[in-house]
């Protein structure tokens, strides 16, 4: 489970197209990073397939059923807030089953899953402090956690790293490189930072004025780029 289409995805915002026409594979299990420059349509793509977003016409399949028109609930797709988002009057414990209570899950069950989490992401021995009270990293871990009680089908992610110092944001690459091995569950990760797109995806989706420029795997991206663009934005000497 996990698998995405997008069957020409348009969307407008009144007379302004901002994604002319999107066709996009993302397979079971993949960690798809979608770069670009700022205002490119990066967000939008992935509010899109959150179902944050309608579209203004085309396709969106999950798990071959068409979503296009689901509410975001029934996508099971799980999106990864900044750290920010987190409740600073909440324990780490509510705010990781915070989603859970929503959906009026047994709290035998909300226990059940916030202890896997944060055995998973190492916040056991954290679960009864505010948030205010951790790390930066262990507050992103906590966001991260948010998302792994729902398991989802897909982890969504915007940026989650953009506002962490630059020490921590390698930490949190790695970690969430490992947490993808771990979970085997598909990642798609919204990001400006061509370090992090070519460390940590498996296919780096190429957003430019919101169409695709090039597809592929990182190697692929940096020894033939289809044109200056990408060859400026992957690094690549070509
Ligand atoms: P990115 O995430 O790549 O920086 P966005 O998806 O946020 O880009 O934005 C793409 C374009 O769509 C930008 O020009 C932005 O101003 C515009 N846009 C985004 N959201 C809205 C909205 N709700 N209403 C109008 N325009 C929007
Ligand atoms: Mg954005």
């Amino acid at each position: 489970m996990g698998s995405i289409t997008l069957e020409q995805v348009r969307k407008n915002f009144g007379e302004v197209e901002v994604i002319p026409g999107v066709d996009l594979e993302i397979n079971d299990g993949e960690f798809v990073v979608f770069v670009g420059p700022s205002g490119c349509g990066k967000s939008t793509l992935l509010r899109l397939i959150a179902g944050l977003e309608d579209v203004t016409s085309g396709r969106i399949v999950i798990d071959g059923q068409d979503m296009t028109q689901a509410a975001p609930a029934r996508r099971k797709l799980a999106m990864v807030f900044q750290s920010y988002a987190l409740y600073p009057h909440m324990s780490v414990r509510k705010n990781i089953a915070f989603p859970l209570k929503m959906a009026g899950m047994a709290a035998d069950e909300q226990e059940r899953r916030v202890q896997h989490a944060a055995g998973i992401l190492n916040l056991t021995d954290y679960l009864d402090r505010r948030p205010g009270q951790l790390s930066g990293g262990q507050r992103q871990r906590v966001a991260i956690g948010r998302a792994i009680v729902r398991e989802p089908s897909a982890f969504l992610f915007d940026e989650p790293l953009s506002n962490l110092d630059a020490a921590l944001r390698v930490n949190m690459r790695v970690e969430i490189s490992e947490l993808h091995k771990k979970l085997a569950t598909t990642m798609v990760y919204v990001t400006h930072d061509q370090v992090e797109a070519m460390t940590m995806a498996d296919k780096i989706v190429v957003l430019r004025a919101g169409h695709i420029e090039q597809v592929g795997s990182p190697l692929e991206l940096y020894r033939s780029p289809r044109n200056r663009f990408v060859a400026g934005f992957i690094g690549s000497p070509n």
